[in-house]
């Protein structure tokens, strides 16, 4: 029994870009970075959030009853929704005819969460998949991903954590022994550029990778593109990437920009560059790699 509690963003069943084969991804919410690109910015903020997509409402009055706080109403021109009297509890989500509502920030236990993820383990065997804990960054809540990591290994699935890189070491001994292979993202190497484009130092998430590296665990690297944000960093990580020992393989995100409605929905400045990358770009970032003998997916 494990009655420990996460607050969690979403769980994506059949996921094939969270690491190999078929997984169940488990986001969870809360991230200390600010990443100018975030695709997933409902993962920002720890609190539970109600995110409303006003183009998808039907004005039906469904959602009216069920929030006690009243955040819900109609008026002149159809249905109005009061941010500042929503306490993102999410009950309202599941009476929306209009799928216009989406709560971010359900609260589960490990008990609860452990049958849905093992629904799907014979994919994950048939596959060489399994299941990634993601974010948000996952690590914020790490002994509740402790807790259900173990229980994961201890039904035979594999496992995967994805992070930042931003937290206590401690987090990182926490998961470690109970985590197959780290997804672990690297957006700069230089310090003002990462805190630029991050709003944190880079310092600890370096540290971080080097520890990981040392205790010999599988890492799987990430780098984000973004043209005129770290698109002069590939050479520089490429370098730190050949020096370490246990990099299984790095895969290159091109920037996109189709987070745009979430901002929106979720009332939050959007903060997304505009220039996308060519594939070009993407192409010459992989191969700057590649000539350091690093196997780039
Ligand atoms: S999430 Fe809860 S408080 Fe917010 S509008 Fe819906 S029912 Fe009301
Ligand atoms: S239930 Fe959904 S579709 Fe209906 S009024 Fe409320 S937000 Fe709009």
């Amino acid at each position: 029994m494990s009655n420990i509690r996460g607050k969690i963003i979403e769980i994506k069943r059949f996921a094939v870009h969270d690491g190999d084969g078929i997984r169940t991804t488990v986001f969870l919410k809360g991230c200390p970075l600010k990443c100018l690109w975030c695709h997933n910015p409902e993962g920002i903020s720890f609190a539970p959030q109600l995110a409303y997509y006003e183009n998808k409402c039907i004005s039906c009055g469904e959602c009216l009853g069920s929030c006690p706080a009243g955040a819900h109403r109609m008026g002149e021109n159809g249905h109005i929704f009061d941010r500042a009297l929503c306490a993102g509890c999410g009950k309202c989500e599941e009476n929306c005819l209009g799928e216009a509502l989406k709560h971010y920030g359900k609260d589960m236990s490990v008990d609860e969460l452990l049958p849905m993820l093992l629904e799907d383990k014979e994919f994950y065997e048939n596959s060489g998949g399994g299941v990634t804990l993601s974010g948000g960054e996952c690590l914020m809540q790490a002994e509740f991903c402790k807790e259900l990591l173990k229980k994961l290994k201890e039904n035979r699935v594999n496992t995967a954590v994805d992070t930042c890189g931003f937290v206590k070491r401690e987090a990182i001994d926490a998961v470690m022994p109970y985590t197959d292979i780290f997804l672990y993202d690297i957006k700069a190497f230089d310090e003002d550029v990462h805190i630029k484009c991050t709003g944190v130092s880079n310092k600890l998430i370096l540290e971080n990778l080097k520890y990981i590296d040392s205790c010999g665990k599988d890492i799987e690297v990430r780098i984000p593109y973004v043209p005129d944000f770290n698109s002069d960093q590939i050479e520089k990580i490429a370098e730190l990437l050949a020096s370490l020992k246990n990099i299984t393989k790095v895969r290159v995100l091109p920037y996109h920009n189709y987070a745009g409605s979430k901002y929106a929905s979720l009332d939050m400045k959007n903060t997304l560059p505009e220039k996308l990358p060519s594939a070009e770009e993407v192409k010459n970032a992989e191969r700057i790699l590649s000539e350091k003998n690093i196997s780039v997916f």
